[in-house]
């Protein structure tokens, strides 16, 4: 249930107000927009008298909200939310108007690999890297990633480079290594370990969380859901391809999920073209579409080598492709009326 406040309601009114309803049993988020705040009442809100509630001097409206999702509700929060980290050299931001982009290998391999991917997608733009410590694989027998090391080359170049880090997190147990990680990313195979999501939902860290790959819009938002219980709200949402009949491209990539999750989520929304397609031909095009579409950000593979690469050689981009990509991506964001970050 959403309760929106009276213009002028003041935070310590709707305080007060919120003790009266926390009585029937019921948890009150706060959400303070520009001109008013809104309440969001999660838990069981059947004792919530609806009627009662809107006679009330500083109650503007009240909506019983259909969805399961509460927090990650565009209802319970209008306006678009940004994620924000702060870097050595000033803020990255996804979202909220501004174009995030993320790129850098499937892996990380070598410490000359990660350096010269860093700072060539840095020269052409990229707000932010990323690469693969821990990867999951369909085979056992395939890479794994360099796991700690791997963290550790990472966080080296975030110091030169300056760029923030987005890795992949595959269980609790890694939480603790995470501690100098920029983004948390939360793969495909991971979207509903809900053990790991309500972790999540309390490390205080920005979460990517990445669409599985059957699942549904409304699965990825109350997955998202888990996070935001817990506290966290800075979230950033990925479609990154569905399975689906047609094996041409690894995956399907779902354009019309972005103004779908824009329409009922106050979450950004970003694009994983790399992974949606597996062929890095197509990647420009998908990355364009997806800006075209609404996205917020694109997150995009790219190797100094890609037919060398460990991993997912195919769908990367050379640094001069993700140089002549990301101009493109300017215009497109000019168009959108976004600044790239
Ligand atoms: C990745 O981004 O490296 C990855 C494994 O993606 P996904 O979880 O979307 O398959
Ligand atoms: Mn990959």
């Amino acid at each position: 249930m959403i309760v929106a406040m009276k213009e002028g309601t003041s935070r310590s009114e709707a305080e007060q107000f919120a003790e009266t309803l926390k009585k029937e049993g019921v948890a009150v988020h706060f959400s303070e927009g520009a001109s008013r705040i809104v309440l969001g009442l999660v838990g069981d809100t059947s004792a919530v008298n609806g009627e009662n509630l809107k006679a009330h001097h500083l109650v503007e409206k009240v909506i019983r909200v259909q969805e399961p999702y509460k927090r990650a509700n565009r209802l319970f929060h209008p306006a678009d939310t940004s994620v924000e980290i702060r870097t050595a050299g000033g803020t990255a931001r996804i979202g909220g108007g501004t174009l995030g982009i993320i790129a850098g290998p499937c892996s990380v391999e070598s410490r000359e690999q990660i350096v010269d991917v860093a700072r060539a997608v840095k020269k052409a733009g990229a707000a932010f890297l990323r690469g693969g410590a821990f990867k999951p694989r369909t085979s056992p027998y395939s890479f794994q990633g360099l796991g700690c090391g791997g963290l550790d080359l990472l966080l080296e170049v975030k110091k030169e480079t300056g760029l923030p880090v987005v890795t992949e997190l595959m269980g609790i147990h890694q939480l603790e290594l995470f501690a100098d990680v920029d983004v948390i990313q939360v793969g495909a195979r991971n979207m509903q370990n809900f053990t790991l999501l309500r972790e999540l939902g309390r490390c205080g860290k920005p979460v990517l969380l990445k669409r599985g790959l059957a699942s549904t819009l409304t699965e990825l938002l109350m997955a998202a859901e888990y996070i935001m219980a817990g506290g966290n709200d800075r979230i950033i949402l990925c479609e990154r391809g569905i399975r689906s009949f047609d094996n041409y491209t690894r995956n399907v990539l779902d354009i019309s999920a972005i103004p779908a999750l824009k329409r009922q989520s106050h979450l950004p929304v970003i694009v994983d073209p790399s992974h949606a397609t597996g062929l890095s031909w197509m990647v420009p095009a998908m990355a364009k579409a997806a800006v075209a579409a609404g996205a917020d950000g694109i997150i995009v593979e790219v190797h100094n080598n890609p037919e060398a690469a460990l991993c997912d050689g195919e769908q990367s981009l050379t640094p001069g492709a993700f140089s002549l990509l990301m101009d493109a991506l300017r215009k497109y964001a000019d168009i959108e009326g976004k600044r790239v970050s």
